[in-house]
């Protein structure tokens, strides 16, 4: 390689990767395959439209890649339209918003500050500025969502958008019930899967697609492909205008969210992003993927129990998914400082607002951790009380070099004896 300067910061990084502990909640380790596609020549082309409906020439071979991906997601999720375009989940979560709000129109989703995501109405976000944002939290007793309480807020607030997901949230949803408070409302109800998508894919967890009008994720979590997003439509969608057409309902919203990718919110496609996904929903749909998905909820639950076991509080007491959100005061430490902690003995995580957390987004008293990645690695129940008791040892040991470089070493050798790259 010519770019000396460049590449070796990549050898660097990919070693950073292969020796420590990642667990940030949200990332996960593509497979050769997938990091073959995105760096293939099909970054070359552009292919603004959709299969067989673009804006330039020689689109004929990416034209069947994109629809591999479409078709696959659609096999995966038991979905009736989808879009793969969107960089990003951000990207997916805006499109949305373009296709079924006006400016000044009423959302209501999960609080950032209990564990929503800043495009689900954040102030600082496009979401919290075009629109009128309204929230609900988590019970601070029970740090779990009460779905009943959620028809209150809707009936005052009179949302037009209501959103289910979050980024960190432990438990799963009653998509059900939040479907019939939205038709209560007159509401539409999306999902953001991005989290817990790969969980949901394999039926682990309870299915948005057959209760929520639009649905979106990202590629690159648990669902572990390329970094994208996606928009969904599932088989039951109904039209939320009761607009009827001689081609169906399904293709008046679908043509909509379409249009609301390209060109309302997007320029060419990234189809080598797409190919990566295509290969990712292909891995997904294999048998190996649902062990891969029942490991990592296995390794998240008894990660948890024993850093319960440890003097951890953690939210909701337990998991039903692939993370955990904790609460570092009963540790004396503030996440940011357990962040850094942790990374001087390589373990990487994220520091996390707790619910009712009285720190600010930069301090926070929690941190998330999440087992995707880890499980990718191969690591099962046998080497997760070890995992704990390394977290543990780091953090009470916080101002111990000699300590932290010592349990760095332990990681390092974890690690070693669980290769991973291919590539
Ligand atoms: N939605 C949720 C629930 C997320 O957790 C995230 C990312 O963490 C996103 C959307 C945004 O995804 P991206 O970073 O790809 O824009």
């Amino acid at each position: 390689m010519k770019d000396k300067e460049l590449f070796k910061l990549i050898k660097k990084e990919k070693k950073r990767q292969t020796e420590g502990l990642e667990l940030i909640a949200s990332e996960n380790y593509v497979s050769k395959g997938v990091l073959k596609a995105m760096g293939s020549v099909l970054t070359n082309k552009y292919a603004e439209g959709l299969p067989g409906k673009r804006y330039y020439g020689g689109c004929q071979i990416v034209d069947q890649v994109e629809q591999l991906a479409i078709d696959r997601a659609k096999a995966l999720f038991n979905a009736e339209w989808v879009n793969v375009q969107p960089h990003s989940g951000a990207q997916a979560n805006a499109a949305v918003m373009l296709a079924v709000l006006n400016p000044g129109d009423t959302i209501l989703g999960f609080d950032l500050a209990h564990g929503g995501h800043l495009t689900h109405g954040s102030p600082v976000n496009f979401s919290g500025k075009l629109y009128r944002s309204t929230f609900y939290g988590v019970e601070q007793e029970t740090g779990r969502i009460d779905f009943d309480k959620i028809e209150a807020i809707a009936k005052k607030e009179q949302p037009k958008l209501m959103i289910a997901g979050a980024s960190s949230y432990s438990r799963d949803w009653d998509y059900k019930k939040m479907r019939a408070i939205a038709d209560e409302v007159g509401a539409l109800l999306m999902a953001d899967i991005s989290h817990p998508a790969g969980l949901i894919a394999k039926g682990i967890l309870n299915d948005p697609l057959p209760h929520c009008h639009i649905v979106t994720t990202t590629t690159h979590k648990t669902l572990r492909g390329p970094r994208g997003g996606m928009i969904m439509m599932g088989q039951d969608f109904e039209n939320p205008w009761g607009i009827k057409t001689p081609k169906g309902d399904i293709r008046m919203m679908s043509a909509l969210l379409d249009s609301a990718v390209f060109p309302g919110t997007q320029g060419g496609p990234l189809e080598h992003v797409i190919a990566g996904k295509a290969v990712a929903f292909g891995e997904a749909l294999e048998d190996s993927f649902m062990e891969y998905t029942l490991q990592v909820m296995k390794n998240s639950k008894l990660l948890g129990e024993e850093l319960v076991k440890r003097g951890f509080d953690i939210i909701s007491g337990g998991t039903d998914n692939h993370c955990l959100l904790i609460n570092l005061n009963s540790k004396d430490i503030t996440g940011k400082e357990a962040e850094r902690v942790l990374g001087l003995a390589d373990i990487t995580v994220n520091k996390n607002m707790v619910p009712f957390d009285t720190r600010s987004p930069f301090v926070t008293s929690g941190i998330r951790i999440g087992t995707p990645a880890i499980t990718t690695r191969g690591i099962t129940e046998k080497e997760i009380p070890l995992i704990a008791e390394l977290i543990d040892n780091a953090i009470n040991h916080k101002n111990n070099e000699s300590e932290l470089a010592n349990i760095k070493k332990q990681v390092n050798h974890l690690m070693e004896d669980l290769p991973l790259f291919d590539y």
